[in-house]
């Protein structure tokens, strides 16, 4: 195995890191993070692999270092040095308990009080979204990479994500796949397979855009949905926060800009609020995620000017690093212009949304306050109407 190091400016966030991490892994090598050095690890199976990658991953380093320059991150509200009780081996505790059931790297089963929490805080979001005058509506898991094309948004982490196959209709491969379903013949698994016309989605909103295509807006919209959604990881972290499938609760906001921006203020207040209802230990403060994959800095430099994405990022004690938990995400016209979602007035709508990773928040509340929920501050538990 041959390794590089590629050491990091001080002032990286994590959130920085993990850009980083990410657009390192297309490389097709190992990446890990050495908090100690404060460098990237990358590991190829072979010298010669080494060899023709490293100055591309240098190159893209140095890209994100000089496009972040100007840009460190904002801070709207920071508790980054509050003191929480912390715990230690919390994945691996609640494992123990049965709380986490393994099936697989990322892929899990919950229940008992890990479960119930994860309820308790998305039920509480939700209440939200209703007291914003929020639809319920339900989407589904597939979504057609046909329509997902009238965006950009399928060469943003294209590497993330999860296509789903179909086998091919047809008498004489039906019979094939039987046999290739046998693991080792699965080589030929392929074979019999078509597709992919659908990938699983990514992020629960996306389905609220196409619904509206090509269409006028009579009003104001907010909807709220709950689901699971997929990505690939990286299977060397083995890190439970890396799901590969999690449950996120989105409201969505469609409609004219003061609309939008009043919500998205509104959704700001509700982070505040929790985060002081903790008190939690973390930040709320503008990302770098790459939510296109080209003109790097002048995108870094807009999301910038615009808050474009804000998220919610908790300490995990046991790490000391922090992990991204929520996000608000202002997409301007960005979907309504590549549906041609218009306002009465013939105006582009506008469209935001405010996003909880379910499973992650859970973790992280437990990370920082410990597996008795009955020794967690009266506050939080009040917040989150647990009832001892
Ligand atoms: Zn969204």
């Amino acid at each position: 195995m041959k390794k590089m190091e590629i050491s990091l400016p001080k002032w990286f966030s994590d959130a920085d890191i993990e850009t980083a991490v990410s657009a390192l892994e297309c490389y097709g090598g190992k990446v890990h993070f050495s908090r100690l050095e404060n460098s990237l690890v990358v590991e190829f199976p072979s010298d010669d692999q080494l060899q023709r990658e490293e100055p591309s991953l240098r190159k893209v380093i140095n890209d994100l270092i000089n496009s972040n320059h100007c840009r460190l991150a904002e801070v709207l509200y920071d508790q980054s040095t509050i003191d929480v009780p912390g715990s230690q081996d919390t994945a691996r505790m609640l494992k123990e308990r049965g709380d986490i059931i393994e099936h697989d790297f990322g892929i899990y089963s919950y229940q008992g009080e890990f479960h119930m929490l994860k309820s308790l805080l998305d039920k509480k979001v939700h209440e939200f979204g209703l007291s914003l005058g929020a639809i319920e509506i339900d989407y589904p898991n597939f979504i057609s990479l046909a329509k997902l094309r009238r965006t950009s948004f399928l060469e943003h982490y294209p590497q993330l994500l999860n296509f789903v196959f179909t086998p091919k209709q047809n008498h004489e491969y039906l019979s094939g796949i039987t046999a290739a379903l046998k693991p080792e013949n699965q080589a030929h698994l392929h074979k019999f397979l078509e597709g992919p016309e659908h990938i699983c989605r990514s992020s629960s909103c996306l389905h609220t855009y196409m619904n509206h295509a090509d269409k006028v807006l009579e009003k104001n919209l907010v909807y709220s949905t709950v689901g699971k959604c997929s990505r690939q990881e990286n299977p060397s972290d083995k890190n439970f926060e890396r799901l590969r499938e999690f449950s996120m609760r989105e409201i969505i906001f469609l409609g004219e800009s003061e609309f939008v921006e009043s919500q998205l203020t509104r959704c700001s207040d509700f982070v505040k609020n929790l985060m002081v209802a903790g008190p939690l230990k973390g930040v709320f403060q503008t990302s770098n995620d790459l939510f296109f994959p080209d003109q790097l800095a002048a995108l870094q430099f807009y999301q910038k000017s615009q808050r474009a994405k804000l998220e919610l990022r908790l300490q995990i004690p046991e790490e000391s690093k922090t992990i991204s938990v929520a996000s608000l995400n202002r997409h301007t016209n960005y979907f309504s212009n590549s549906y041609s979602i218009a306002l009465p007035n013939g105006e582009l709508a506008k469209s935001g949304c405010f996003a909880f990773g379910l499973e992650r928040l859970t973790y992280a509340l437990y990370c920082q306050f410990g597996l008795r929920l009955e020794q967690w501050p009266q506050s939080l538990k009040s917040f989150l109407n647990i009832g001892y």
